[in-house]
This record gives C-alpha cells, sequence and structure tokens, in this order.
C-alpha cells in the first residue's frame, strides 16, 4: 500500500495505486484499513486494498454532488461528454493488454479471453455511450397552436453504482458509459473479489481529462461500503448487478431511505432448448458456450438446457466429447478456456450444489475439482434431473449444467418459464417460425437464436421477473439515467 507493483505471469509489469478514488485523486481509508485481495488461480494474497467505510461513500458523494453542481451535468454540453468518454475509450485500447492481465490476475478468466472479449467491450460500450452523449433529445409534442409543450432529458444526478466480481471491467464500463453520456456522476463500488482493474481505469479516467469528481471508486464489501451506498440520503440513483438476494436489500434501503431510483440486474436460471431441426455441432458449442463461458459465472447463464428427444443420446455424445475438451487451467496459458472460480467461497457453493445434484440426479461429467491448488473445477453435466431439484431451480453461477429431454413442445414452453427468474434463453433450430414462436413465447429478457452469450453495446439486456429491474445497454439504458421534465408554455391561452 498504497502502490501494488504487479509482475504479471505474462511477463507484463504493472502498478495499481491500491486506495480509494475521490475527486480524481487515490486516498487512503478514513479510518486506514485495507483487505486482501486474493488470485485465485492459487489462492495467495495478492495484495491489499483500501477499504471504504460509511464515512468514506459520505466523502465520495460530496465530491460527486460537487462536480454534479458544477463542472459536468447541464454544465457539461453532450458533445464535450461525448469526447471524452471515447477518449477513454481509446486509452483502454492502448492499454488493453495491461488490463486484462490485471484482469486475469485478480478474476482468474483466460487472459485471451480477458483481452478479446472484455477490455475488447469495454471499449466498445465506452465508445457507444460517447456516441449518444449529444443525442439524447426530448421531444416536443404538438398539442394545438395557443401552447408550446416539451420535454427534457436531464440526469438524474448523483448515482450509487455496485457491481460483481464476474466482469469487472466490463460491469464498470455498462455502468459508467450510460450514467456519463447522459451528465450524471458516479459513486462505484467494485466487488471485494476483484477490485484491481477499476482502479487501472480510474488512472486512465485522470488522463482523459475527467473533471475531479465525475467518476468516484471505492473498493470494500457490501454489507458496509454497499449498505452506505444504497442508504445514502444524497444519492439519487442506484444501479445494481449482482445476486437477487442483495438486489432486494438495494430495493429496501432505498424504498426506506430516500426513494433512490433503483435499477437491478440479477441473477437467472436460463433455458436453451435444442430442437430435432438444429444444426447439431453448432447447437452443441453454443451450447458449450452457454453456460462454460466465464466459469459458468454469467447471469445470463444457459444452466438448463432441453434437447428433443429423438436427437438427445447424438446430442449428449457430443457436448460431451466438446466439453471433456475444452481446457481447464492457468489463465495466462495460451489455450485455456476455463480459469479458477473466482473465491473459495464460490468454490465451496458450487461444490454443494453438484453434492445436492448427485443425489438427485445423475453426475454424467465432472463434478471434481481440477488440480490441487486455485479455485478450479472441471465442466459438469447433470442428466436425468427431477424438475424440482435444487440444481434445476437454483442459480449455480459454475460450470454446471442440467441437461433434460422434451418431447412435448407444450409442456416444454411451461417447464422452460417455470421459474422466478426470467433474464435470458436460447432456441436452436433451422425452421424460423418455430424458433421465433418459441422465442416469443419464452419469458426472458434477452432470447438468443441460434448462438448464446452475444451481447453487443446497441441492444438492451435485462431481466423479467426476479432477474432484475431496467434495461442495460443501447438506447434503452440512458432512460434509467434521465430525469423527464415536462414543460408547458402558454402561447396564449387566457386565465380560467
Ligand atoms: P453479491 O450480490 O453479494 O455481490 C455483488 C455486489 O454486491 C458486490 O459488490 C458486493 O460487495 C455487493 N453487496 C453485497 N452485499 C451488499 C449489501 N448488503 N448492500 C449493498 N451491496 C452489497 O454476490 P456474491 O455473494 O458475490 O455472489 C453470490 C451469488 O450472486 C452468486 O453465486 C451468483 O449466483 C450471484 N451473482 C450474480 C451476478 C450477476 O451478474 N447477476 C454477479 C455476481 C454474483
Amino acid at each position: 500500500m498504497p502502490t501494488l507493483n504487479l509482475d504479471l505471469p505474462n511477463g507484463i509489469k504493472s502498478t495499481v495505486q491500491a486506495e480509494l478514488f475521490i475527486n480524481n485523486k487515490f486516498v487512503p481509508a478514513l479510518d486506514g484499513k485495507t483487505f486482501a485481495t486474493v488470485n485465485p488461480s492459487n489462492g495467495k494474497e495478492i495484495g491489499q486494498v483500501a477499504e471504504a467505510s460509511a464515512k468514506d461513500v459520505d466523502v465520495a458523494v460530496k465530491a460527486a454532488r460537487e462536480a454534479f453542481d458544477t463542472v459536468w451535468g447541464e454544465n457539461t454540453p453532450g458533445d464535450a461528454r461525448g469526447k471524452l468518454l471515447m477518449k477513454l475509450a481509446d486509452l483502454v485500447e492502448e492499454h488493453v493488454d495491461e488490463l486484462a492481465a490485471i484482469e486475469s490476475l485478480d478474476n482468474g478468466k483466460a487472459f485471451s479471453i480477458a483481452k478479446g472479449f472484455d477490455v475488447a467491450a469495454v471499449a466498445a460500450n465506452l465508445r457507444y455511450y460517447g456516441g449518444w452523449a449529444d443525442k439524447n433529445h426530448g421531444k416536443v409534442m404538438e398539442v394545438d397552436t395557443k401552447r408550446l409543450n416539451y420535454t427534457r432529458h436531464e440526469p438524474i444526478g448523483v448515482c450509487g453504482q455496485i457491481i460483481p466480481w464476474n466482469f469487472p471491467l466490463l460491469m464498470f464500463a455498462w455502468k459508467l458509459g450510460p450514467a456519463l453520456a447522459t451528465g450524471n456522476t458516479i459513486v462505484l463500488k467494485t466487488a471485494e473479489q476483484t477490485p484491481l482493474s477499476a482502479l487501472k481505469m480510474c488512472e486512465l479516467i485522470v488522463e482523459a481529462g475527467f473533471p475531479a469528481g465525475v467518476v468516484n471508486v471505492v473498493s470494500g464489501f457490501g454489507p458496509v461500503a454497499g449498505a452506505a451506498i444504497s442508504q445514502h440520503m444524497d444519492i439519487d440513483k442506484i444501479a445494481f448487478t449482482g445476486s437477487t438476494l442483495v438486489g432486494r436489500n438495494i430495493m429496501k434501503a432505498a424504498a426506506s431511505t430516500n426513494l433512490k431510483k433503483v435499477t437491478l440486474e440479477l441473477g437467472g436460471k436460463s433455458p436453451n432448448i435444442v430442437f430435432k431441426d438444429a444444426d447439431l455441432d453448432q447447437a452443441v458449442r453454443w451450447s458449450a458456450f452457454g453456460i462454460m463461458f466465464n466459469h459458468g459465472q454469467c447471469c445470463c447463464a444457459g444452466s438448463r438446457v432441453y434437447v428433443e428427444e429423438s436427437i438427445y443420446d447424438q446430442f449428449m455424445e457430443k457436448m460431451t466429447a466438446y466439453c471433456k475438451g475444452l481446457q481447464v487451467g492457468d489463465p495466462f496459458a495460451e489455450n485455456t478456456f476455463q480459469g479458477p472460480q473466482v473465491s473459495q467461497l464460490q468454490y465451496d457453493r458450487i461444490m454443494e450444489y453438484i453434492e445436492s445434484g448427485k443425489k438427485d440426479a445423475n453426475l454424467h461429467l465432472g463434478g471434481v475439482r481440477k488440480g490441487n491448488e486455485g479455485y478450479f473445477i472441471e465442466p459438469t453435466i447433470f442428466t436425468d434431473v427431477p424438475h424440482d431439484a435444487k440444481i434445476a431451480k437454483e442459480e449455480i453461477f459454475g460450470p454446471v449444467v442440467v441437461v433434460s429431454k422434451f418431447k412435448d413442445e407444450k409442456d416444454l414452453i411451461r417447464i422452460a418459464n417455470d421459474s422466478i427468474y426470467g433474464l435470458a434463453a436460447a432456441v436452436f433450430s433451422r425452421d424460423v417460425s418455430r424458433a421465433l414462436e418459441t422465442a416469443h413465447k419464452l419469458k426472458a429478457g434477452t432470447v438468443w437464436v441460434n448462438c448464446y452469450n452475444m451481447l453487443v453495446p446497441q441492444v438492451p439486456f435485462g431481466g423479467y421477473k426476479a432477474s432484475g429491474i431496467g434495461r442495460e445497454l443501447g438506447e434503452y439504458a440512458l432512460a434509467n439515467y434521465t430525469n423527464i421534465k415536462a414543460v408547458h408554455v402558454n402561447l396564449s391561452i387566457p386565465a380560467p
């Protein structure tokens, strides 16, 4: 503390200012507290990071409020905000190797994926919202000739944002992009498991030229710093990504304090349907990618696969072979697809689910630890799973899939929709009518047809049911970050 010198396994050297980022400065926590961030590949401490308390959150909120009132919000025109976001996107691309290496070290995801997917998507998202910054207009309502009615899309103010550990950089960008484009200021809390890459981003935020106080980042724990954000009386809006359980608490905290606006992106147990007329090889590869990508740590993971009975055996044969071939191991090795789970806690949670699955269903593949250090779990497939089994109902958030067969299409839709969640779903079929009709019947915020996990900045993402409130990405996300003001101008109507 305060600077971590990182000698990254792929030869890259980097430093991270392991403090709180407030008013464009790195500062220690007021009470001097720190916590360890751990390398999930070996369970060893990477270094100590400043741990925010409620008092630090308060300081960060004051900085964000001051910036909102003086240098940001409607004080900076949209095109200037957009330019800064685009500059930040350029800097992300210039630092792609360094950012990806930090992400791999702290989170465990494969370096090649962190570089090719996560960091690339961070730049794309920032640039996309940079483009929106001067294009989010209100409307004129042509009521009659005697009046002028119009709306303004005004920034909400200070936004609290709480992000998880599964895509630390990408969630950072998903939160920053629409909030900054629309003129809000930010106090963001990273996940305690993965604080480092966002801190590196803070250096780039200063370099890009964002005024002090526009973005403030605090590292720390949910029940302390997270709760302080959700209860804060001077935060106008909160955006949260994480578990459904904590999402409920965030909403309660908002309701019992200042009724700050709330958007939530929560869990899922997404169904993935493979019809007999699907391109089988493609369906297998996408289905494996749908669940095993990011070690199963995706809120939209295709964790329930339903395969039409007549192709079930063939599907299973190919899916098993494909999953067996996925490279699990050192995130910095060239061919690695799957690294370790993010923490001992997540590893233990997943292993508990696997044990419960062994009692209720048939363990077809995996179900064991890989190696003897770090939190690696072999790709795992369960079959013959009763619909009400715990592993078929609850979000596991690991490389664990249940595969079932179906015969009757009506029954299939009922079962697919029988979940408290509704984040995502997928359909594989060569028959476009069948695929789209099924897509329309599924109660999910995203339905992929003949693919999985395709996410682009232009297309909204968010949940039905207990999977969330509001939408991220696309034009839709802008609405989460603006207050609509209606202005009524009387041109010539006499007073009543
Ligand atoms: P979590 O919901 O506890 O943590 C997510 C974020 O919320 C972190 O930044 C955390 O510090 C913060 N947080 C925790 N308690 C809080 C509180 N009381 N007030 C405010 N903020 C709080 O998730 P977890 O414990 O890390 O993981 C548990 C499960 O959540 C996973 O197994 C998975 O099922 C789910 N999850 C979902 C997502 C997603 O993208 N939807 C991401 C991570 C985890």
